[in-house]
């Protein structure tokens, strides 16, 4: 009996949902994620790189990403390694880029760090200048419709 070939996708190897089809659904539905938030050209080559070395786990932490459900702490996000810079974005989890937040990951590091020893010394939490803070630095119109 013939074995049945399947085309493989070009991203995790599994076989594809239709036989024109470049991607599994899986596959699909995370390029069409990035497509949707407008990651584009370079940034998404990257990403699509790092998946297909690795997997669908996280750039900064190499946790397993959940791709089905969207409520799970682990499910795929894309994050702005600076916040406001398009170019650096990288994969993550809902989790960390909650925690994240507008720090940029330098700031996140540091953020824990200082946490970590906070909890396990007991000392004060120092504070510290975060440069991307949203907050702080509200729109332009929202300051000027405020003041007007
Ligand atoms: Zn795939």
């Amino acid at each position: 009996m013939k074995k049945l070939k399947f085309k493989k996708c070009c991203l995790c190897g599994n076989p594809v949902y239709n036989p024109k089809a470049k991607y599994c659904l899986r596959c699909r539905n995370f390029t069409y994620c990035m497509k949707n938030r407008r990651i584009n050209g370079k940034a998404a080559q990257r990403i699509k790189a790092h998946v297909k070395r690795h997997g669908f786990v996280c750039e900064y932490t190499g946790v397993d990403l959940d791709t089905e459900n969207r409520a799970s702490p682990y499910y795929f996000e894309f994050d702005h390694e600076t916040p406001g810079v398009k170019r650096m974005v990288r994969l993550t989890c809902s989790l960390v880029n909650e925690m994240k937040s507008d720090t940029s990951w330098p700031e996140f590091r540091g953020n824990i760090f200082a946490l970590a020893k906070c909890f396990k010394t007991g000392a004060k939490l120092k504070r510290r200048k975060l440069k991307y803070w949203y907050r702080l630095r509200p729109p332009v119109f929202y300051r000027e419709s405020k003041h007007a």
